[in-house]
């Protein structure tokens, strides 16, 4: 290198976001091979700290024969250890098996060498044994084949994994590597009723061969399209993403609007017109509030998805699904009516695009982190759209969640197993937001939705936990805020 090169590069490394960022941050070829198309310009230097996310490529059949669906693939996983030690295994969930044995696995390799898997947890964990431990920084590459036939009748977790009334709906369906933390592998029996997912992000290319008049809706954007003998080759690719979700029916039809830059998409059956089209609105104007509050929604396109579901929605990267049997008008969910139940719906599962989908806690050991702050940004929707009485309303039927367990304190902060059902409703969909909107008052309004901008901005696609939460509110606050968080037990 050239001297004069050098004092060139040195001045320009002496320059924040300068050209040395992208000099020290080259992306690994992997990463630049699925560079992902469906991330806003804005968020594409983050790529450079994902070098080392888990790259999936899959492949993948639908086939529905005599009403039965069927799934089939191989799936390549580029996974690199970001851990800090060297690791003797690697596992991968499996959740289709929570209700069931539906997903099998075989013809695993490792580097090219056949390994045979450790299944574990009723079959809804598969650990693989490292012929030699994985060192920090180096990668591996794992293929296997993965084989499904999908429930048509709604169970395990959610009922959010199933074929019925002509929609497919693919919750988690392929084998998916938790996360690795100072717990270890992030591996147990999956909570009957509570979310799963605790992953990084990751990068997903996936392709699809269907029936060509199934209505595909899939995570990431549409790179490729082959139509061909009554069949569709499609082909996603996205991330950095926590997930990748595909729903699909022949009845789908779409309406879809630009909102901030983004293609929101809502798919709906004919019959539902109306609700299909005030979700559309409603998931617009959540997205504007939240990346106005938050800091931009960070891909190009957002779809909503209505689906049969035992919950009343769900959240993937990119994609929001949201219980059919609410678009339809008669329909009520105790006694809210079944419209106003999708408004608040809507809105809390677009605020999992920032709080699940950027930054992610473990769900099954902290869900308040996630879902009690999600239930109050609904109450930020609903005060920055519709106004302070609106606002209230909607706090009010906070109270009158908590109000099922009258009113007792239990703590809002423990795992997701140790609440009865009634209770995890009551506690974490109800207490826990009005620990936040507490929260809020102990701060000042001013100093809270600053503390909110600067936890999706330190935090974006990373992991956080309690005293990452409580760490960045004080300092946005300069108070020390140990009492509320105990009071509330947020930290126990
Ligand atoms: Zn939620």
């Amino acid at each position: 290198m050239k001297i004069k090169y050098l004092l060139f590069l040195i001045l320009v490394c002496l320059m924040p976001f300068s050209a040395c960022t992208l000099i020290k941050n080259k992306p690994a070829d992997n990463i630049k091979f699925h560079l992902p198309n469906n991330l806003l310009e804005q968020y594409r230097s983050d790529l450079g700290e994902l070098q080392q996310a888990s790259v999936y490529r899959i492949v993948m059949t639908i086939d529905l024969i005599e009403d039965v669906v069927r799934v089939e693939g191989t799936e390549e996983v580029i996974y690199t250890n970001q851990e800090s030690i060297p690791l003797e295994s690697i596992y991968f969930r499996l959740f289709p098996n929570v209700g069931g044995d539906y997903l099998s696995v075989s013809e695993i390799q490792i580097d090219g060498i056949p390994m045979r898997p450790i299944m574990e947890y009723s079959n809804t964990a598969l650990r693989l044994e490292l012929e030699k431990p994985l060192p920090p920084g180096e990668s591996t590459t794992i293929l296997m084949h993965f084989d499904e036939v999908v429930p048509s009748v709604m169970g395990g977790n959610y009922g959010l994994y199933v074929y019925l009334d002509d929609i497919l709906a693919l919750d988690a369906f392929f084998p998916i590597i938790p996360v690795y933390n100072d717990e270890g592998w992030n591996v147990e029996e999956p909570p009957q009723n509570a979310d799963m997912i605790f992953t990084d992000v990751a990068f997903f290319s996936v392709t699809v061969d269907a029936p060509e008049d199934l209505v595909l809706v899939a995570g990431g954007k549409e790179t490729r399209r082959v139509v061909e003998s009554n069949r569709q080759v499609v082909t996603y690719k996205g991330g950095p993403q926590r997930d990748f979700y595909l729903a699909a029916s022949p009845n789908f039809v779409s309406e879809n609007i630009t909102a901030n830059g983004v293609k929101v998409t809502s798919y709906f059956f004919e019959e539902y017109r109306s609700s299909g089209e005030r979700v559309l609105e409603i998931g617009a104007d959540a997205l504007m509030v939240f990346s106005e509050r938050f800091g931009p929604y960070p891909y190009d396109e957002l779809d909503l998805v209505s689906t049969p579901m035992q919950a009343g929605g769900m959240e993937y990267s990119n994609i929001v699904v949201l219980g059919i049997k609410f678009y339809d008008p008669a329909s009520t969910t105790g006694e809210t009516p079944g419209s106003v139940f999708l408004n608040a719906a809507t809105a809390h599962e677009v605020g999992h695009q920032w709080f699940y989908g950027q930054v992610m806690n473990d769900q099954i050991d902290e869900p308040w982190m996630d879902e009690s702050l999600v239930q109050y940004v609904t109450y930020l929707y609903y005060l920055d759209t519709y106004g302070e009485q609106a606002a209230d309303g909607f706090k009010a039927s906070l109270d009158q969640r908590w109000a099922r367990v009258n009113k007792e304190p239990i703590p809002i902060g423990l795992p997701a197993k140790d609440y009865t059902p009634t209770e995890y409703s009551a506690i974490v969909y109800g207490r826990g937001a009005l620990f936040f909107d507490a929260l809020s008052d102990e701060m000042d309004q001013d100093n809270f939705d600053a503390f909110l901008r600067e936890y999706v901005e330190t935090h974006r696609w990373g992991i956080v936990e309690p005293r990452d939460m409580k760490r960045i509110a004080e300092e946005a606050c300069d108070c020390n805020l140990s009492q509320v968080f105990y009071k509330w037990g947020a930290i126990n």
